[in-house]
């Protein structure tokens, strides 16, 4: 019998020319003797789109980064995945990010102040029944999926708060399911059918937090979950859970509804373990551990000149190590637990 290697992944945001050379020695130096082979890269709006050069924001990540960070990865048997937040997540707090900067008439709360912050406001969105915003989406992602070569590719869609506003002229009044619905069909039709490349995203959206007991950021309180009855269950669903909880009931229902599920953790190693053994029982138990074939180690840090470098010349902090870490030990404890247990 073959066996299935399984998915160990990383993510991380990147944006930066700069630190290309340091990544390349991150991934070579530490992710690849970890054993990891799917590397999540979120680049957003940092990359240097020559489709819409207006979109580009502060990051200067070129077509040659790509080339060179892809090859890297193909190098060492990473299967690299570009991430560009869709709908949600479009500027934090009140500020625009590029694409609402140049494309205002895209915004679904343009009323919402500038300077608003949570806990009045959490990020703004984009309109997903804007005539002419999936055009924008497909040519950003069609560039990505271009420059990093990809058969795979992560539209985000975590967090998504601002729907249905009661000032947006088309969503005013709608369901906020069916909004989210067809906001990932959209990505689905052209990402899936048209490019044939496979489809990622964050699971938080289609969690019901009355059934999982899940707070309202890694569940939904606010209307989109029932979207999970509505979208093809060939997309991968990244289902975060960052602190150790009693249950973790969303894996075990999306693997019920067909999906792939790939639970994620941050950099608590605990919490990691937990949620990595209990999300394997629920697998075993529903007799389908081919739904549920690894895990991703996210990270949320800046990444600098100085963490890759950290990284690169950290010794292995002890498994058993019950000693408190900095965030970036225990991120690299977590890695190599995780990693160890998915060898
Ligand atoms: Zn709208």
């Amino acid at each position: 019998m073959i066996k299935i290697e399984p998915v160990r992944a990383f993510h991380l945001r990147f944006s930066s020319h700069d630190l290309v050379e340091p990544f390349k020695e991150f991934i070579e130096k530490v992710l690849v003797p970890k054993g990891i082979n799917h590397l999540v890269l979120e680049c957003n709006t940092a990359f240097v789109f020559e489709s819409h050069p207006e979109i580009s924001g502060k990051g200067k990540l070129t077509k040659e980064d790509a080339k060179e960070l892809s090859e890297t990865c193909k190098n060492n048997g990473i299967r690299l995945i570009p991430l560009f937040q869709c709908l949600g997540h479009q500027g934090w707090g009140g500020a625009p990010n590029t694409i609402l900067k140049a494309y205002p008439e895209f915004d679904e709360t343009p009323h919402v102040p500038l300077d608003a912050k949570w806990p009045d406001f959490f990020c703004r969105s984009w309109c997903p029944l804007h005539p002419d915003v999936n055009a924008l989406a497909f040519d950003l992602m069609d560039e990505l999926i271009d420059a990093f070569e990809a058969d795979a590719f992560h539209v985000g869609m975590d967090e998504v708060y601002a729907m249905a506003d009661d000032e947006c002229p088309r969503c005013k009044g709608k369901d906020r399911a069916d909004l989210f619905a067809k906001s990932v069909n959209d990505m689905y039709g052209h990402l899936v059918k048209k490019r044939g490349v496979e489809m990622f995203m964050w699971g938080d959206r289609l969690n019901d937090s009355d059934k999982t007991g899940y707070n309202p950021w890694e569940g939904d309180t606010f209307g989109t979950h029932r979207a999970i009855d509505s979208i093809p269950n060939d997309i991968v669903i990244m289902d975060w859970h960052y602190d150790k909880l009693d249950a973790y009931p969303s894996i075990g229902i999306f693997i019920e509804k067909g999906f792939t599920v790939i639970p994620a953790c941050w950099f608590k190693t605990g919490a990691a373990v937990d949620l990595l053994d209990e999300s394997k029982r629920q697998a075993e138990e529903l007799r389908s551990e081919g739904k549920m074939p690894g895990m991703i180690v996210t990270s949320w840090n800046g990444w600098t000149k100085e963490s890759f470098g950290k990284f690169v010349n950290m010794a292995p902090p002890s498994k058993e190590s019950q000693e408190e870490l900095e965030e970036l030990e225990e991120l690299y404890r977590t890695l190599d637990v995780i990693t160890g247990k998915l060898a």
